[in-house]
């Protein structure tokens, strides 16, 4: 079935309401959530916006359901530390996670350190990561990010974003990454490509490049769920909200959604429930 799109004022949308994971977290949903999706989907019914994008009560629906879809979610780099962490988030630039996890386990079983890292030859680790794409580029940066990590900060991952983006090939992103999932540390707001494109299908900015997203996501999400709430879009992004064809039939947020990208008709498979993360490029 070839893909269509579905206008804002289309009616009897056989949308899904929000449903739990499977864990019994779902029953949980509190109220005000509940008032917000009936809400929306009234107004998608009269074909118009439902309500205020921004408005707190949508914005709590949205991230208690995504909480509800998506429980315990990870971020989906294999890493048993900080560094290895640090070093998986920049091989993962251009590239899926699953391939990255494929690189590591040779890489850190090559190069156990950052003083590895350090002393070894450019060629080898260009050769070790060559499958990961941008090979030339990225192996400087994990080169010059251990010599860095040695030189000022004692060998240690710092665990502050000016410190961490004192290191090559670290940008915000990487660096709210290995703050948040290594350190618990929310100083920020992961946006990568599936942050930004549903953060936009949301209505939770207008903006077009990741640093004004991020600016614009941490004015309207409560800090206590800027961590899980980027893990939560980024698998919403790869599983359902896909780039091409988001299959909204699946969407848990089908009914706070005016996105005009919303596609119906798409195939639908396993639900986020059902199917384990998949590997994604990363932004
Ligand atoms: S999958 Fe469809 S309904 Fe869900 S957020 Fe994306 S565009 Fe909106």
């Amino acid at each position: 079935m070839t893909p269509r799109k579905i206008t804002r004022t289309r009616q009897n949308s056989p949308a899904r309401a929000a449903r739990p994971a499977g864990n019994g977290k779902g029953a949980s949903a509190n109220a005000s959530s509940k008032t917000a999706v009936q809400t929306a989907a009234k107004g998608a019914k009269n074909g118009r916006k439902a309500s205020a994008p921004l408005a707190p009560g949508r914005i709590s629906a949205i991230l208690d359901i995504l909480a509800q879809t998506y429980p315990g979610v990870e971020c989906a780099l294999h890493h048993r530390n900080a560094w290895e962490l640090l070093v998986a988030t920049i091989l993962s630039a251009q590239c899926t996670d699953a391939r990255v996890n494929m690189v590591t386990p040779a890489l850190f079983k090559k190069f156990p350190s950052p003083e590895d890292f350090a002393r070894a030859p450019l060629p080898e680790i260009e050769e070790m990561i060559r499958s990961t794409g941008f090979y030339h580029n990225k192996a400087k940066s994990l080169s010059g990010a251990a010599k860095t990590l040695i030189e000022e900060f004692g060998g240690k991952v710092p665990q502050t974003m000016a410190e961490l983006l004192r290191l090559p090939g670290v940008a915000r992103k990487t660096a709210n990454v290995v703050l948040g999932v290594a350190f618990g540390i929310a100083e920020g707001i992961v946006v990568d490509t599936h942050v930004l494109r549903l953060s936009r299908r949301l209505e939770l900015t207008s903006a077009t490049d990741a640093p004004r997203v991020e600016q614009d996501l941490t004015k309207i999400i409560p800090r206590d769920r800027w961590i899980a709430f980027s893990h939560e879009l980024i698998h919403h992004g790869r599983q359902v909200c896909i780039a091409r064809k988001p299959r909204c039939i699946d969407c848990t947020l089908e009914k706070l959604c005016n996105s005009s990208d919303k596609t119906w008709g798409t195939t639908t498979g396993p639900t986020p429930a059902q199917k384990p993360a998949a590997p994604a490029k990363r932004g």
